[in-house]
Formats: C-alpha cells, sequence, structure tokens
C-alpha cells in the first residue's frame, strides 16, 4: 500500500538536493510548484497505483540529479499539468512566469507525436528533438519524464512496454549520447534493456554480478594504493573512484568481441579526477611507471576528443596481483561533461561556481562551441545559468519544424508560410486551400510560421487552382512552382474558353 509519507519524504529528499548545489535556491519556489502540481494532480493515479505526483516528484529529482538550476526543476514538476489536469498553460504563466510556462508547453508537444511505424517515427522524433533543442532544456526534463516512465514499465501492458524501451534505446539514448549526456544515456538504456531484450538482459545481469563478485576489496585497494602513488609522487587530484560498467553498454560491447567477457577490460573501470590537463598526463605516466600497460590499450581522447566531446585518457594495466585493470583519467571539467554533456553547462559547479570552461579556459568541444555561439554572453556567468533559453543546436539552421494535426514534423525553410506547409503536404492540398489555423487558432494564408506551430489547413474541393498573388509571399521553391504550374494552366483553359473552338489559334 502506498503512504502518503513517501511523497513528503521525496519532496524534502529533492529541496535537499538543490539547496546542496545551490544555497541560494529558491527553496519557497520549489515548494509552490509542488503544491501546484499536487493540487492539480489530485485524485490522479499512476498506472502502479502509486498518486500521479510520484512521476513529476521523480522527475525533479532526476533533473536535480544532473545540479540543474531551478527554473528547470520548477518546470518539471509542471511537465504534466497542462495536459493530464484541468489546470491550463496560462495558470502556470501567471502564477510561474513566462519561462517556466515555455518550458512546459515544450514538453506538453513532445507528448503530442505520435507513433506510427518504426521507421517514420525514428525520422520524425529525431527531428523533432532537433527542433526542441531550440530551448534544449526542454530535452533535459524529457529525458527525466522518460526514465521515470521506464522505472515504472512494469505495471503497463507487455506490447506498449516494448515499444516505449524501443523507443528509448532508437532514439531517446542516441540523443543522449549526441548531446555528450553520457550518464543518462547509460540509465536510459539500462531502464529500457530488460523490456526490449530480457533473455539478454538476464544473461549480462547474471554476467556482470558474478563477474564483480569479490572485486569490491580488490578495487577499494587499487583506490587506496592510486592515491597513495599519486601523493608520493606529488601530483594532484581530486579524486579517485571506481565505476561500474552500465549494463547496456556491457551488452553491446560483449556482442563486438564474440560474447567473451574475458575480453571486456573495464567491467570495471578506476577513475582519476584532476585539475588540470597537465595533472592527467602526470597522473598517467606514475600509473604506467607501477603497473605495465597492455600494448595497444592507451587511449588519448583528450588529445582526440570522441565526435560527441568526450574527453579522457583511457589505459589498461597489470594491476596489483597480475588483474587487468582500465584506468581513466579526466579533469573535473571533462568528467562533468562527460557525465552531464550539454546539460554541464549549466550545472552549478560547487568549486568553479560556474560553466566549468569558462572557469578553466579549457577548449570547448566542437559541438558546444557550436551551441555557445549562439548564447547571447557566455562570458557573463551569472547570465550563462540564467539565459537558456537563447541556446539553440545549429545542426538545422534555417529550418523550422512544424507540426501536423496528428503530430507529423514537416520540414521547411525559415519565413514559410501556410502556404508553404500545405503544399509540403500534398499539391492538391496547396492547390485548394483557403484557411489555416496556427496552434488552434485562425491565421491568414500569409501567415509566417515559428519552430513548433501546429497548423491546420482548411481546404475548398471545388476550389479550381490557387491564387496566384501567393507567388508574393511563398518561401519554398515548391510551392512556388506548383502555384505557377496551376496559374498557366488555369490561364491557358481560361484562354481557350474565349477562343472560338475551332481553328485559329493552333501552334
Ligand atoms: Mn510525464
Amino acid at each position: 500500500m502506498f503512504r502518503e509519507e513517501t511523497v513528503t519524504k521525496t519532496l524534502e529528499a529533492l529541496c535537499k538536493k538543490v539547496r546542496s548545489y545551490d544555497p541560494q535556491a529558491d527553496i519557497a519556489l520549489l515548494r509552490r510548484a509542488f503544491a501546484f502540481a499536487n493540487e492539480a494532480h489530485a485524485g490522479q493515479k499512476r498506472a502502479t497505483g502509486e498518486p500521479y505526483i510520484t512521476h513529476p516528484l521523480n522527475t525533479a529529482i532526476t533533473l536535480a540529479d544532473m545540479l540543474l538550476p531551478l527554473p528547470i526543476i520548477v518546470a518539471g514538476l509542471l511537465h504534466d499539468v497542462p495536459e493530464d489536469t484541468s489546470r491550463t498553460l496560462e495558470e502556470i504563466k501567471a502564477e510561474f512566469g513566462e519561462d517556466v510556462a515555455s518550458m512546459v508547453a515544450g514538453i506538453t508537444k513532445l507528448s503530442k507525436i505520435k507513433y506510427r511505424g518504426m521507421e517514420r517515427y525514428i525520422e520524425n522524433l529525431l527531428k523533432m528533438f532537433l527542433a526542441m533543442a531550440a530551448d534544449v532544456r526542454v530535452v533535459f526534463i524529457k529525458f527525466a519524464d522518460r526514465l521515470h516512465n521506464l522505472r515504472t514499465l512494469e505495471a503497463i501492458p507487455p506490447k506498449k512496454q516494448y515499444r516505449i524501451a524501443l523507443e528509448t534505446l532508437e532514439i531517446y539514448a542516441p540523443i543522449a549520447n549526441r548531446l555528450g549526456m553520457g550518464e543518462m544515456k547509460g540509465l536510459l538504456e539500462d531502464a529500457a534493456f530488460k523490456y526490449v531484450y530480457p533473455k539478454e538482459f538476464a544473461w549480462i545481469s547474471e554476467l556482470a554480478q558474478s563477474t564483480r563478485k569479490g572485486k569490491e576489496e580488490y578495487v577499494a585497494n587499487v583506490i587506496e594504493k592510486t592515491k597513495e602513488l599519486l601523493i608520493e609522487n606529488h601530483v594532484e587530484f581530486l579524486d579517485v573512484h571506481g565505476r561500474a560498467k552500465h549494463l547496456y553498454s556491457l551488452y553491446r560491447k560483449l556482442l563486438r568481441h564474440e560474447r567473451n567477457i574475458a575480453r571486456i577490460y573495464d567491467i570495471m573501470a578506476l577513475r582519476v579526477i584532476t585539475n588540470d590537463i597537465t595533472e592527467c598526463y602526470a597522473a598517467l605516466g606514475i600509473i604506467h611507471s607501477r603497473w605495465a600497460p597492455l600494448k595497444g590499450r592507451i587511449k588519448d581522447y583528450i588529445a582526440q576528443p570522441k565526435p560527441n566531446g568526450y574527453r579522457s585518457i583511457h589505459t589498461t594495466v597489470f594491476c596489483e596481483d597480475g588483474e587487468i585493470v582500465e584506468f581513466q583519467i579526466r579533469t573535473r571539467a571533462m568528467h562533468l561533461e562527460n557525465e552531464y554533456g550539454i546539460a554541464a553547462h549549466w550545472a552549478y559547479d560547487q568549486q568553479a561556481k560556474a560553466h566549468p570552461h569558462a572557469a578553466k579556459n579549457e577548449p570547448l568541444p566542437p559541438w558546444v562551441q557550436e551551441l555557445t555561439r549562439l548564447q547571447t554572453d557566455l562570458a557573463d556567468k551569472q547570465k550563462a545559468l540564467t539565459s537558456l533559453e537563447e541556446v539553440k543546436i545549429d545542426v538545422f539552421r534555417n529550418h523550422i519544424f512544424v507540426f501536423t494535426p496528428k503530430g507529423d514534423v514537416i520540414d521547411l525553410p525559415e519565413d514559410s508560410t501556410c502556404v508553404d506547409y500545405a503544399y509540403a503536404i500534398h499539391t492538391d492540398i496547396g492547390n485548394t486551400c483557403v484557411g489555416a489555423k496556427v496552434n488552434d487558432e485562425p491565421a491568414q494564408l500569409s501567415r509566417v510560421l515559428k519552430n513548433c506551430d501546429m497548423v491546420e489547413i482548411m481546404t475548398d474541393k471545388s476550389r479550381k487552382s490557387p491564387n496566384p498573388d501567393w507567388l508574393d509571399f511563398v518561401k519554398t521553391r515548391h510551392a512556388k512552382t506548383k502555384i505557377r504550374q496551376m496559374s498557366r494552366s488555369k490561364i491557358s483553359s481560361w484562354i481557350k474558353g474565349i477562343l472560338p473552338t475551332k481553328g485559329k489559334n493552333k501552334k
């Protein structure tokens, strides 16, 4: 039976967590957002039988685990309110301001995307995420939302479980990876794994458990030895800790190595976290002087980062008692970025209390540079933490993505109008369009569309041809061509109409 105290406890844990990385955070605001959501969802239950509020609350906890700023956590608490309760987006706006409301609106729109065949769906969702990345904070909330849904998947029918888990592996996790969010990718994959590949999941969990069994003491010992070694040699470091490989990632790796666990050297890895890059290389040297490295197993992802921006030095050594151990050496800034990716740029770093790169003056990975180029004032650290809405992913610059009423995504050039949209859907719809609705409001056909608008076109089948005046405002070449074609054939048939039926005008 579910107990009310659990909710209270979770809320207190959330407040404590936020205060731990942002002592100045407005906790009263956080409590207000909770109270608002709690009241709005009152009486609603999750499929698990728990009160609905446990879902937004756990979503908010995941966001706080990523050390994200308060407005994102507030939006996380409110993310299902407009969709699932009688409280509206306007009320959220009045109560919590424009910024929070715009994030909640983004999430609400994302939830409208429908499943319609895997191929089309992937294409749609991928585009959608990129469009949504106009405010990447919405994507963070979506990940946190999805993670909790996966963790409570037990309660829903198997067919739906499979679909949600598969989407996670095929879409959400790769996007998390693209955004450099290694930890989120791992969490999503591990939560989805058992629903998509139940047998393999059982096999891997068993394998991982038996391989790790009895290793804890060994690892603790090597951690101590490493710390001593670094201290003796005057190499400064912030932390040495062990990390267990995520299960799904272990599974993928086993598939690449003939399912032979003996060939996987990083089931358990040790991480050395330093202040700066020089210390990384110093630590590498010291570790190699004590334990011989395996040939061909040194990877310098600091000098050559992975395409998603991952940076670290990896080396595999013959460690104590001849056991094979992988070390991963990186600075604290790199570590935060490897774990939280793009989110790390807004995470409160207790030591640097700012953007890790701004603090360290290290070069940004290219994809982050691309993003931050659009951020107005990165130098102003306080502002960088709050003015997130200006950040855009540039991959699809000059493109916008708009929804059909059924949740499909249409990709158009910037400044496209309702008529461009109509022609993008189908030539007949373009030719016969007479009116439009944008986000449920009536709109002129010449209306310039914005990212994530939901557009509906009214047609009149009796309309014979498009209006040539549309040529003044349409943006796409496709629409222009079609309008000209139709206008020409209209004119020629009109000419034919007024000409005598026989003769004279033969060409
Ligand atoms: Mn939700």
